[in-house]
């Protein structure tokens, strides 16, 4: 089997409000997906997506994506798609570095390869597990009473485990973790997400000032060393998420006890061989993994999802559905839902998304024949 054609494809995801993180610092309101069609010569097609949240949060933007995607996709024309490691090692000789512009195209071959073999992607990530997989809301930043209204209209749907975003003024940043750990701690489950918007001093101080309040936190500040000054000065369970693009990045985390936990976002590590290699070697070391995209519709979430299932439930914590903030839906009816705070990964081979191609319109490029 071999690859004749990629179709790309551009779409724009509205959220249905706007949407602010690192303490409002920065503002989202749509984002902009790229999705991977491939054809084969045995008339067996794969889907990927890929989709930044937004330019600001990583350095990740969907035009790059689909510049990188020019530059590799001519040399995939005519490989074969079922051997995602030889794939993964021409994408990064086509270009290195620029892993999250290979995520869609990686994503694409796997549902190709699960197609013909009759199998759906979490079979051949490791095995379903029989627990479903648990969903965690993404919570705005607001004042202290709007996120607990936001938490609550969460709860109305299910969930149970919240990354409440915070970040930016210290000591709001207290009244919002105090404030909501009075209301939710004993019910639900919190994460407490700075987006990298604190300095080490500002992540100390509010860390040691809410010892009694429990919760995780993640991505204190901008870098690694930064988190790792803040990790040794502080006693709560602490998530490593937008330093970790490689997987020298969790080796580097792990041996030198910068966290606990890991979010574990798929396209920024370039697509899930490299997201596979990097679930295991955290089963491995005791390390919890929130596993999810970066972004994206229904089909990018699947994904997700099929890994998460396949990852043992011990060593999982929370997996978040960007679409279930989107007014767009790029295949209703289709893939993994939120049911109150649950999902499970689709029965069907491969991915188990089929894109509704009126919802794309027609592709922005295309590569072969
Ligand atoms: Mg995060």
């Amino acid at each position: 089997m071999k690859i004749t054609r990629i179709n790309v494809y551009q779409l724009d995801l509205p959220l249905s409000k706007p949407y602010w993180l690192s303490g409002g610092r920065l503002r989202f309101e749509r984002l902009d997906s790229t999705l991977v069609e491939i054809e084969t010569d045995e008339g067996v097609t794969g889907w990927g997506e890929g989709c930044p949240w937004g330019s600001t949060y990583l350095p990740a933007f969907g035009k790059g994506i689909r510049a990188g995607i020019d530059e590799i996709a001519p040399q995939l024309v005519g490989a074969e798609p079922h051997r995602l490691d030889v794939i993964n090692r021409t994408m990064d000789t086509a270009l290195p570095g620029h892993p999250y512009v290979k995520s869609a195209l990686d994503l694409a071959c796997w549902d190709i390869l699960g197609k013909a073999v009759g199998l759906p992607l979490c079979e051949l990530w490791g095995g379903r597990t029989i627990e479903p997989v648990s969903l965690h809301s993404s919570i705005s930043t607001g004042t202290p009473d709007e996120m607990v209204e936001y938490v609550e209209a969460a709860r109305a749907r299910g969930y149970r485990m919240h990354s409440a975003k915070v970040g930016a003024d210290i000591v709001l940043d207290i009244d919002r973790i105090r404030t909501l750990t009075n209301v939710f701690a004993a019910t639900d489950a919190l994460t407490f997400d700075v987006n990298r918007a604190w300095l080490p001093d500002q992540a100390i101080q509010v860390m040691n000032a809410v010892t009694d309040c429990g919760g995780y936190f993640e991505q204190p500040c901008e870098t690694m060393e930064e988190c790792l000054t803040v990790r040794r000065q502080t006693r709560q369970p602490l998530c490593l998420d937008e330093s970790i693009h490689t997987y020298q990045d969790v080796v580097r985390a792990q041996t030198e006890r910068v966290c606990e936990v890991i979010g574990l976002k798929v396209g920024r590590v370039g697509g899930y061989t490299k997201a596979r290699r990097i679930r295991d070697f955290c089963v491995a070391m005791g390390l919890r993994m929130n596993i999810e995209e970066t972004g994206g519709s229904v089909l990018a979430d699947t994904a997700a999802v099929h890994l998460a299932q396949s990852t043992p439930v011990t060593h999982r914590r929370g997996t978040w559905l960007c679409h279930d903030m989107l007014t767009v839906d790029t295949a209703p009816g289709q893939g993994a839902r939120n049911e109150m705070g649950q999902t499970v990964a689709p029965e069907l081979a491969g991915l188990g998304v089929e894109p509704d191609l009126s919802v794309l319109g027609s592709p922005v490029a295309s590569y072969g024949s």
